[in-house]
């Protein structure tokens, strides 16, 4: 990549509302996390396999304020047009009838007009966060949140079915039990959207800010550092995992991720017989499109030992 001018003196003289529309194109359009991630629950993790990131702080920082909103009064306002954070006495509320996890967080930065919305809930954070089935579903939850303008929400396969992974079958179980009033409201919520991307992996690229910015894979400014793209999106696909690729290999990492490239239609193939047998329903195929998710993390996670 060629380097981009350092500065540009003439900004302050161009108008107003060409200054204004510069700082809209600097604003991340983020994958707005809807719950915390548990990197024992997105990855199989046992003593020999331990999970390469710990996720959390990516988390935590595709949370704050976009960078231009700390560059001046002018950005900040045009930040705060349509983003914010919920105001303090909304974040730690309960809605009688509405799902509600430990997991969630509403301390996070949304812009409604930019961020898509996503859930990292599955059944495996059950065990550990408090949950009642009744009170509404999750997928319930998250279509919700979806912004009605924006119309971009996403999940984990697993939360469908826990067992979907790299050697999923037309016979592998389904994650409901026979009797969950979940699975009616799961399908009635998702025919809510004509369009959901699910991821069917999660991949991390330790790098620093400075390097992965200067990509343009996390945004424009690097402050975008969730990521989900689209698997019929090859070409992009290859350049995300060429990244994460280049960086375990110049940081000689301890743990190293699968990054082959899956061929499109054989993962097309698996979330068909996901939604199939978990939604039994030929209708919602066409609304699933399978993603993958790609998290930059500035913590050297793989490089422990
Ligand atoms: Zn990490
Ligand atoms: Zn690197």
């Amino acid at each position: 990549m060629s380097s981009p001018q350092a500065d540009f003196p003439l900004f302050p003289q161009l108008p107003l509302e060409l200054r204004e529309e510069i700082w809209r194109f600097c604003l991340p359009n983020r994958v707005h996390e809807l719950d915390r991630p548990l990197a024992e629950n997105v990855y199989d993790v046992d003593e020999d396999h331990p999970a390469w990131c710990h996720l959390q702080r990516t988390s935590l920082v595709n949370g704050y304020p976009p960078l231009i909103s700390r560059v001046c009064r002018e950005s900040r306002a045009v930040a705060h047009e349509t983003g914010r954070f919920l105001p303090l006495d909304q974040q730690d509320r309960i809605v009688e009838g509405e799902w509600y996890s430990d997991t969630l967080r509403h301390d996070a930065w949304r812009d409604a007009a930019r961020d898509s919305v996503y859930l990292n809930w599955t059944r495996a954070y059950e065990v550990d966060f408090y949950y009642t089935e009744g009170d509404g579903s999750p997928l319930e939850y998250l279509a919700k949140q979806v912004s009605p303008t924006k119309g971009d929400g996403s999940m984990m396969a697993q939360y469908l079915d826990a067992n979907f992974g790299p050697d999923y079958t037309e016979v592998s179980t389904s994650v409901y039990h026979p009797q969950d009033p979940n699975k009616e409201r799961d399908s009635e919520a998702l025919k809510q959207q004509s369009s959901w991307l699910v991821v069917t992996r999660v991949i991390v690229v330790h790098s620093d800010l400075q390097s992965a910015a200067a990509t343009g894979l996390f945004g424009l400014l690097g402050d975008s550092l969730v990521q989900i793209v689209d698997c019929s999106n090859a070409t992009r696909i290859r350049q995300y995992l060429d990244l994460a690729e280049s960086c375990e290999q110049h940081h000689q990492v301890a743990i190293r991720q699968n990054l082959q490239q899956e061929p499109l239609n054989e993962v097309e193939q698996r979330l068909k017989w996901l939604v199939k047998r978990t939604q039994g329903s030929e209708e919602l195929l066409s609304a699933m499109r399978p993603g993958i998710m790609f998290r930059l993390c500035t913590q050297q996670c793989d490089r422990r030992v």
